[in-house]
Parts: C-alpha cells; sequence; structure tokens
C-alpha cells in the first residue's frame, strides 16, 4: 500500500503558485469569506483558508454575519463584493443557516469571481464540459492528486459514494470529461443505493464523500484499488474519514490518509482558481 500524501503534493503546488503570485507587479490576489453564524467547524475551515492566503500572499478578508443575518443582507454585501476591484474570488462557507437560501445567496454571486465553482453556470459550464469556469475546489484536488499520484484515470472504473453538490456529483462530471487525467467511466452511489459493497468492489477507483465515519471497510474494496477518502468527521479520538483506513489500507494500492489527504488539496485548490480569476483581469 502506498500512503498517497495530500499535504506534500499541496505544499508543491503552493509553493509554485506562491513564486508566480510574487512575480506580479502592482495589487495582489484578493479573496473575500462570507462566514454567517456560530459554526465551530466553518469557522476552523475559514481561519485555515485565510491563513493560508497570507502564506501565499494573497490579500484576504472575513466578512461576518450573526445567524439571524436575512438573505438581503447577504445579497446586498456579495453585490458590493462583485463590484470590488480589490476581490477577485468570493466564497460562501457552508452550511448556511436554515432560513437562508443557499441557492438564492450562491447565484448572487459574480460567476467570475465564484472561486468555488458553485454558481449555475460554472456548474453547468462543468455539466457541458466547456472550459473557462471555475471548477468546485475538492473534486479538482482531487482529480489533481490522482494525477500528482501516478494514477491512470483515463479507462478505469470510478465509484463515488456521496452524490453532494459540492463533491460527489461535480466530481462525477470531472471524471466523465475527456482528457488525460478524467476519461473515467463513473458510477455514482448514494443513500439510495442497493448492494452498495458489491458496486464499490467494483470500482479500480474508489472515492468515498459521505460524511459518515470509517464506513468503508475493506470487505467493501476491491484488492488493488485506489482510494480516496474525502470524509472529515469528528470523533472522540480526533478528525477521522469515511474509510476504515487501517483495514482498507491492506487491500489498497493507494490511500489517502485522513487528515492529510484530500483536505488541503481542497484549500490549494481555491488559491489556485483565486489566483486563475486575477490572471484573467491583468
Ligand atoms: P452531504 O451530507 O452533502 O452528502 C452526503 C452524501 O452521501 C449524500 O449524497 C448521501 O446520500 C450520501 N450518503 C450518506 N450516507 C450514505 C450511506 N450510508 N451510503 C451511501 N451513501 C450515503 O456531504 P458532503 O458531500 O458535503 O460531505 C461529505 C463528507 O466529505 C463530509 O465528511 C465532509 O466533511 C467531507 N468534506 C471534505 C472536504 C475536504 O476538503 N476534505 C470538502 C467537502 C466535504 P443521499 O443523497 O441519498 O442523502
Amino acid at each position: 500500500m502506498k500512503r498517497i500524501d495530500g499535504k506534500q503534493i499541496s505544499e508543491e503546488i503552493c509553493r509554485k503558485l506562491k513564486e508566480d503570485i510574487n512575480k506580479t507587479c502592482g495589487r495582489k490576489p484578493g479573496l473575500a469569506c462570507v462566514l454567517v453564524g456560530e459554526d465551530p467547524a466553518s469557522r476552523i475551515y475559514v481561519t485555515m483558508k485565510i491563513n493560508k492566503c497570507q502564506e501565499m500572499g494573497i490579500y484576504s478578508k472575513i466578512i461576518e454575519f450573526s445567524k439571524n443575518v436575512s438573505e438581503k443582507e447577504i445579497i446586498e454585501e456579495l453585490a458590493h463584493l462583485n463590484q470590488n476591484r480589490c476581490i477577485d474570488g468570493i466564497l460562501v462557507q457552508q452550511p448556511l443557516p436554515k432560513h437562508l437560501s443557499t441557492a438564492k445567496i450562491i447565484e448572487a454571486m459574480g460567476p467570475e469571481k465564484d472561486v468555488d465553482g458553485f454558481h449555475p453556470l460554472n456548474m453547468g459550464k462543468l455539466l457541458l464540459g466547456e472550459g473557462g469556469g471555475f471548477v468546485p475546489c475538492t473534486p479538482l484536488g482531487i482529480v489533481k492528486l490522482l494525477e500528482k499520484c501516478g494514477t491512470q484515470v483515463e479507462g478505469k472504473h470510478v465509484v463515488i459514494v456521496g452524490r453532494s453538490n459540492i463533491v460527489g456529483k461535480p466530481l462525477a462530471l470531472l471524471l466523465l470529461q475527456k482528457g488525460k487525467y478524467c476519461n473515467a467511466t463513473v458510477t455514482v452511489t448514494h443513500s439510495g443505493t442497493q448492494h452498495l459493497a458489491e458496486q464499490c468492489r467494483r470500482a479500480d477507483i474508489l472515492i468515498v464523500a459521505i460524511g459518515n465515519p470509517l464506513f468503508i471497510k475493506d470487505t467493501m474494496v476491491k484488492r488493488g484499488a485506489v482510494v480516496i477518502d474525502v470524509g472529515m468527521n469528528r470523533i472522540d479520538k480526533g478528525i477521522v474519514g469515511d474509510v476504515d483506513f487501517e483495514s482498507v489500507k491492506e487491500i489498497a494500492s493507494k490511500i489517502t490518509p485522513v487528515p492529510g489527504g484530500v483536505g488541503p488539496m481542497t484549500i490549494a485548490m481555491l488559491l489556485s482558481n483565486t489566483y486563475k480569476s486575477f490572471k484573467r483581469k491583468c
């Protein structure tokens, strides 16, 4: 078994990105993070993103709202950020409180600043296989991770467990694209899937994003498969993935750890998308 070191791979990507940013004259790329409410996990994720921006020479700011904020107030702030010439990327940290429509808020962002790739226009471009949009950071990070660790994806059977709008669905669309690092045969499974273990055992590459700690056991994995664990679940012992790493590592040819696998790649892709947005304006 080979452990896929997402931390190291993301650091290499960030090192190159920092060099590119250092070479730019005048203003630096800018990222605004909208944080609503008191969710401690959301605050940790936003702080991690902001800290990484500072390390990379990207200007960043957090716009905080209380959990009772109205949709109108957030949409007005997004309208300002859309006009702000120092801001190249905007992200709205999810999940949002239940009284807010995530869809309406995402749609209020200018698609050209939607570095998370969740705006319907960017999702539509991904669906149609058109370039020029932003691809969601976690799926993009997973494809980069597979590329960098020398896993051939083209022609392989990828099984994705989970169909969320931020991971499973866009990842399936990305892996279906024609291209050297995609062009896979993709099966998407979810809570309504029958014989899930059997489906998983058919995967050359198994990617799991369900939010259920240590759910995937060795009996659900084909010997020699590559296993990518997207899950980040807080339990008494700390943070664990959706895959039971200790048992599955004996079966898999390559596997990502949690933490230190997909997580750092997601942040690297966010910064990379922000830089891409900045470059388009230069
Ligand atoms: P969601 O809750 O939005 O979606 C979970 C998906 O998993 C749903 O499609 C659900 O099915 C499916 N599912 C849940 N339980 C099962 C099951 N027992 N069998 C089969 N399918 C199941 O989660 P997210 O996609 O937002 O996140 C998933 C995990 O990934 C979380 O742990 C999250 O913290 C982590 N994450 C990590 C990131 C990173 O950068 N490392 C980034 C984003 C997320 P159904 O649709 O039928 O309900």
